[in-house]
């Protein structure tokens, strides 16, 4: 019998900017091209998490979407963070990913409470932080994608960034780190979609859910070469 993964997707209709959702469209058929079934559980404001899942997934959002979601997120709190603390996979990206620290400081909204899943905080800045962006990742190697955000994230002292900004912003535009890793969660600023021009990283995380479901289920290699050439286009890009 197949081997059927859940993907939680939170928030897809407020937080979904710049593409996001491509993300869940590119974890779902590597799952796919590979023999294994996948389910995408969609779950807005009041609605509940499924009892089982494999992985979480979250987008971006503008200021104003995110004062709903920050709410319905206590909500999901305990839930979301006993997962990634017991090293479930979890991609947050830009709005998602400052309402997984501990709060977002708004600059019209004021402070947006987050639910702590990554030891990161985020302040709005002055500064609109736009562009096309190349990081440099121990973990990853090169990744690309498009920034869009006015939030400056910090990470706390057991948190690693996910790279070392080579164009762009990233979290802070006098630090030249971008995104965070955080046991088996990333949180990124990437928008573009991430994933399909990184599938390193979407095969890092889907084999993460694969282990956690039997020590032998490996990922088979796909070929990559069109989401290669799309990434080095991506990375010879002005910001
Ligand atoms: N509203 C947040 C900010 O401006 C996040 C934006 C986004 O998700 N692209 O920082």
């Amino acid at each position: 019998m197949k081997t059927k993964f859940t993907i939680v997707h939170l928030y897809p209709k407020r937080m979904n900017i710049y593409g996001d959702y491509g993300n869940i469209i590119c974890l779902r058929k590597r799952l796919q091209w590979r023999g294994l079934d996948c389910e995408v559980a969609e779950v807005e404001a009041g609605e509940a998490l499924p009892k089982n899942f494999d992985m979480i997934f979250i987008g971006g959002g503008q200021d104003r979407g995110q004062i709903r979601v920050a709410e319905d997120l206590q909500h999901k709190k305990h839930q979301l963070v006993e997962a990634v603390e017991d090293g479930l996979p979890a991609l947050a990206i830009c709005g998602g990913y400052q309402l997984f620290g501990d709060y977002f400081l708004s600059s019209d909204y004021g402070q947006l409470p987050g639910i702590g899943v990554f030891p990161v905080v985020t302040k709005a800045t002055q500064t609109r932080m736009i562009g096309n962006v190349v990081l440099q990742s121990q973990a990853f190697g090169t990744l690309v994608g498009f920034e869009n955000h006015s939030g400056a994230t910090e990470l706390y002292d057991n948190a690693r960034p996910l790279g070392k900004v080579n164009k762009g912003y990233g979290n802070d535009p006098t630090k030249k780190f971008e995104g965070v890793i955080y046991n088996n969660g990333i949180g990124t600023y990437l928008h573009g979609s991430f994933l399909p021009k990184n599938p390193q990283v979407a095969d890092h995380l889907l084999q993460i859910a694969a282990t956690r479901r039997s020590n032998d289920l490996e990922l088979s290699p796909l070929d990559d070469s069109l989401a290669k050439k799309a990434a080095l286009i991506a990375q010879k890009r002005p910001q």
